[in-house]
């Protein structure tokens, strides 16, 4: 088998390889996508689908600089899903325009103040209770609730809209083996499928998988992270709902979200019910989310539904453990790294990997090239292979 050699190749076909592949592609870069299992199929279809506009990283006062970063953001994505700018995102679809931010009253008193700043920015709006989702209305909730502007995207949508124009360069196939520059100067080639494949830059969008590559390529030290999540999912007649439960905690208690399963609608648990989560086996996991929602929704009965999990690690540039403040490119050679940490981000990595490319070659497109691999296929929610359980 010969060897393939395309101007760019970029490993991984998550949020952050596909908004870059298709930016490149419109630079008349000739680039291509190695996924090894499925199109999203690592955090991306697995995230709760918010374009965070950084309210939620406010509310504690101690993330404003991320805050004022996100809030610039979530423009871009509209432009881009209204079909007004590259990359025309026209097919994806939307869960929801709005969250809602709800507390008890006693809660509000400290994230008060930064409600207050935003409600007079125009960025939350307080609700009467008329106006409240029904979840919160029904489901028994006492205090306050808050509107928020930050749409949720339905992710597989959004990434079938992102990968059309650009599907037949998107490959499946791992990649195993790595081939260093002489000089230690980043790779000069990678193995895929017992392909082997050279270009004059790699970028790497691989999310855990980055890590591989950066010991392949020859990056030192820790440069990217690893946070666990235990995502808790509960499936049943439940209305839609997307928010936060705040309380006098830094983090949400709980973010859910709401996704059409069949008949019936799930709903996904992030927020600080993952995170506990990792230090739980699955099913004491499940009976602590109950909980939770038992004591937030205290109206609903929890009984008959069924309950799932779903581990994750949150794959990031290295920030001390904690949450990053952007996205992060880290070069060596022609060989890049790429994080965007938040699907919000992908547009602005994207122009990162771009004026990576173009800082060292010139577009080249080739069309028809042919590359020795099947084509990767859309990948599923964890929801759809959930073992589901009765508890
Ligand atoms: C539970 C959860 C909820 C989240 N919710 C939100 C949210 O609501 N809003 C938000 O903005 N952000 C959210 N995030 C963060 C966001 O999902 C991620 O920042 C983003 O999806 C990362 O995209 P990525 O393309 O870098 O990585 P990934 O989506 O992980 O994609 C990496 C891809 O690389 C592939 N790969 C890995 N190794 C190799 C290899 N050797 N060869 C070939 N392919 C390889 C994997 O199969 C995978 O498909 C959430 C994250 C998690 C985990």
């Amino acid at each position: 088998m010969g060897t393939v050699h395309r101007q760019v190749i970029l490993v991984g076909g998550g949020i952050a390889g596909l908004w870059a592949l298709r930016s490149l592609v419109a630079a008349g870069y000739d680039a291509i996508l190695l996924e090894r299992e499925a199109i999203g199929a690592g955090q991306t279809l697995g995230s709760q689908g918010i374009l965070h506009g950084g309210v939620k990283y406010g509310l504690d006062g101690t993330a404003r600089d991320i805050a004022a970063k996100l809030r610039a953001l979530p423009p871009v994505w509209q432009a881009c899903l209204e079909g007004d700018r590259e990359p025309r995102l026209s097919g994806g679809e939307i869960l929801s325009r709005c969250q809602h931010l709800w507390a008890a009253d006693s809660w509000l008193a400290k994230v008060g103040a930064t409600v207050g700043v935003r409600a007079m920015q125009g960025e939350v709006r307080k609700l009467e209770r008329g106006g409240w989702p029904e979840a919160l209305r029904e489901g028994g909730h006492q205090g306050s609730v808050y509107e928020l502007g930050e749409t949720v995207i339905e992710v597989r949508s959004v990434l079938a809209a992102l990968a059309g124009p650009v599907r037949e360069r998107i490959f499946r196939g791992e990649v195993d083996r790595w081939e260093a520059e002489e000089g230690g100067q980043g790779l000069a080639g990678v193995w895929c499928g017992g392909q082997r494949l050279t270009a004059e830059a790699f970028i790497f969008a691989a999310g855990t998988g980055n890590e591989a590559g950066a010991a392949a390529a020859g990056f030192g030290g820790a440069v990217g992270q690893r946070r666990p999540l235990k995502q808790v999912m509960v499936r049943g007649p439940l209305p839609r709902l997307y928010g936060h439960c705040v309380t006098a905690a830094p983090k949400p208690v709980v973010t859910i979200t709401a996704h059409p399963s069949g008949e019936e609608t799930v709903w996904y648990l992030g927020g600080g019910v993952a995170e506990e989560a990792t230090g739980m086996a699955d099913e004491a996991a499940m009976r602590s989310a109950r909980q939770k929602l038992a004591g937030i929704f205290p109206s609903y009965s929890w009984e008959g539904l069924s309950w799932a999990c779903w581990q994750v690690d949150r794959a990031e540039p290295n920030a001390a453990n904690r949450l990053p403040d952007g996205p992060a490119l880290v070069a060596r050679g022609g060989t890049a790294l790429a994080w965007p940490s938040k699907l919000v981000y992908a547009p602005s990595l994207a122009e990162e990997v771009l004026g990576f490319v173009a800082r060292r070659l010139a577009p080249g497109m080739r069309e028809g090239a042919t590359v020795p691999l099947p084509r990767a296929e859309l990948g599923r929610y964890p929801w759809e292979t959930a073992d589901w359980l009765a508890i």
